[in-house]
């Protein structure tokens, strides 16, 4: 198939996305403008200058810079910008639904008190849904950096306030130096109360952050994980009990995770049957996209229309959404995997 007809049929088929963070999701437009909204916030006003200031030299930088971001966004109106933004920058890439990772302690720390982002999480959700045509679901990351409590924290917000949409747990940030293991207490409460354990492990680290996340988190998809591509014996588990990875190629590129592209162990995952979905991450600030990620995997990797068609229902099925709207997305995929097949024939 003719590399034209591999992009139409990427930005035809419609997708999930299953790892994205609400901060990190900022388009420069959205960037800019919550930029001037307070421009006491340590954060360019003038395009160029924030096109620069979001060009990461590894991934400590980028976690400052996205941080740096993140105290921008002090009022309920500022997630409500950019959920909008999230979400028409979503439906322009066919994307049917997404679970959108939001770390409340670190808003709350902006300024943000817990009932105004549950009202504007409702809110833009709402909107999502009814201006964009975009399902959006909830991951309540704990960031690594404030430890076993800011999870605990997490957790009591995720489970006090439950926002429509709610998903799961998450765990961000970094982790050298800083154990999956420590946060069981409080993935166990969140478990306990019917959320879902979606940790990430393994993205800057070797497996055993991943065995952790598996045996110590119960995670039932892992964010990255790609580390686990150094131990056979992983490979074999994820795939045996079908924990899926959400793998962000272009994102473990701009953060250093991995040196280049080509090396990224992606082929590996798959390879060994480990069920992989593609996400952004963070597409506003890695200047990326989810057909971006698509459109790689077949130039780089040199993945076939069936092969990505079969990702895209690998996200759709490791998909927390409505059982309707799973079901819907799938019979779209057959079809628009159809009409692709039948054009090239
Ligand atoms: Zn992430």
């Amino acid at each position: 198939m003719s590399p034209s007809r591999v992009a139409a049929f990427v930005a035809a088929l419609p997708k999930v996305e299953l790892h994205l963070h609400l901060i990190g999701s900022a388009s420069l437009d959205t960037a800019l403008a919550l930029a001037r909204r307070h421009p006491d916030g340590g954060v360019p006003t003038e395009r160029e200058a924030l096109r620069q200031y979001y060009a990461f030299t590894d991934f400590p930088h980028f976690l400052r810079v996205y941080e740096r971001v993140n105290r921008l966004v002090t009022t309920a109106a500022d997630v409500v910008t950019l959920l909008d933004g999230l979400a028409a920058e979503l439906a322009a890439r066919t994307v049917r639904y997404a679970e959108v990772q939001v770390t409340p302690v670190r808003n709350r720390m902006a300024g943000i008190g817990y009932a105004a982002l549950a009202g504007a999480l409702t809110e833009g959700r709402a909107l999502a849904r009814e201006r964009h045509g975009v399902e959006l679901g909830w991951v309540f990351d704990a960031d690594a950096l404030l430890g076993p409590d800011g999870a605990e924290e997490t957790v009591d917000f995720a489970v006090g306030h439950r926002p429509e949409g709610t998903v799961g747990i998450g765990l961000g940030g970094p982790e050298t130096g800083i154990h999956r293991a420590d946060f069981a207490p409080a993935f166990r409460r969140a478990r306990a109360a019917g959320l879902h354990s979606l940790p990430h492990a393994g993205e800057t680290v070797g497996p055993d952050e991943v065995w952790a996340a598996v045996n110590e988190l119960c995670a039932e998809r892992v964010g990255h994980g790609i580390g686990a591509a150094r131990d056979p014996r992983l490979l074999e588990h994820l795939a045996e009990h079908r924990i899926p990875l959400e793998v962000s190629p272009t994102s473990n590129l701009r953060t250093g995770a991995v040196r280049a592209i080509e090396e990224h162990p992606l082929p590996v995952l798959h390879a060994a049957g480990v069920p992989v979905t593609l996400a952004t991450d963070d597409p506003g600030m890695f200047h990326t996209d989810l057909n971006a990620e698509y459109q790689l995997c077949h130039e780089v990797f040199g993945m076939t229309v069936p092969e990505l068609a079969e990702i895209a229902r690998t996200g759709a099925r490791a998909a927390f959404c409505e059982p309707d709207l799973r079901d819907r997305i799938l019979a779209e995929i057959d079809q628009v995997e159809g009409a692709a097949a039948t054009n090239a024939g």
